[in-house]
């Protein structure tokens, strides 16, 4: 048995090493959005597999018999495509996905489906923290007239796309009290988040509670109806159920 473990997350770093330290073989893959990942502790294959058809020759010529999917919440196509191209070969398939975050009393959350859809619920005016990554941060180009700050894991290697923003660099996690600080600092009104899930970037919200800040969530896209679980504990139970 050769698994393949989709990674990207913090969920995927912990099954790596809980394979590695159960001597199983397994191959970890990145998609190679962050300049320098942290090492895996597993063998590690970096960069996309060139669509459907790459996909399916990498599997064949790396002998993979089943796939641990961990990718994020939002990677929605390498999620549906591995789904689809999994259950079409009769390779085994399970995805790793946290539970969403859930408002609390406190929270002032704004629901909304999208990235454009922050501009209809964020006044003229505001400095607003996006909590989003740097892909996707031109879908924000509608929110003109509020100052944008867009955390990044890597330094930017182009200028940001709108004159009304600009990137701060931090790499995960951060503590509540970190947050807290960053946000006082930068004189944020509002914070743009996905509901990615999980509590390693929750900090975020529990600071923007205890400051009483408003928060645009963006729903999760859909996800792909096949097996799937909601913590690594259950993950690696369906690696050793394979
Ligand atoms: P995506 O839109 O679902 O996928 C785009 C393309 O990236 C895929 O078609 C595939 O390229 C490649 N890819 C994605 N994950 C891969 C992996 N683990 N190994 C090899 N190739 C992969 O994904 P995304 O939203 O761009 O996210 C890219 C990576 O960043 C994911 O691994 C995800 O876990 C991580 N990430 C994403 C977010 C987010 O908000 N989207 C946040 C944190 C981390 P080919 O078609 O060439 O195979």
């Amino acid at each position: 048995m050769t698994l393949l473990l989709l990674a990207g997350t913090g969920e995927a770093q912990q099954l790596a090493r809980h394979l590695a330290d159960e001597g199983r073989a397994a191959v970890a893959s990145l998609a190679g959005a962050t300049r320098a990942p942290r090492a895996m502790g597993l063998p590690t294959r970096i960069g996309g597999f060139g669509g459907e058809a790459g996909f399916l020759a990498y599997v064949a010529e790396a002998g993979i018999t089943a796939v641990l999917d961990a990718t994020h919440p939002f990677a929605a196509q390498i999620s549906a495509r591995t789904a689809r191209l999994c259950a079409a070969h009769d390779l085994p398939y399970c995805q790793l996905l946290r539970p969403e975050w859930v408002p609390v009393a406190e929270d002032r959350w704004t629901d909304i489906a999208a990235e454009e859809e922050a501009a209809a619920h964020i006044p003229q005016g505001a400095t607003v923290f996006l909590a989003t990554g740097r892909q996707g941060v031109s879908r924000f180009a509608n929110l003109d007239g509020r100052r944008l700050i867009c955390r990044v894991v890597d330094p930017p290697e182009a200028p940001f796309p709108m004159a009304n923003g600009t990137y701060i660099v931090g790499r995960p996690p951060f503590s509540v009290d970190d947050e807290i600080s960053l946000f006082t600092r930068l004189g944020i009104d509002w914070l743009v988040v996905k509901n990615a899930g999980g509590a390693a970037s929750e900090s975020k919200l529990t600071a923007a509670r205890a400051l009483k800040l408003p928060v645009a969530m963006i729903a999760r896209p859909p996800q792909p109806e096949a097996p799937c679980v909601a913590t690594v504990a259950a993950a690696m139970e369906w690696v050793r159920a394979l």
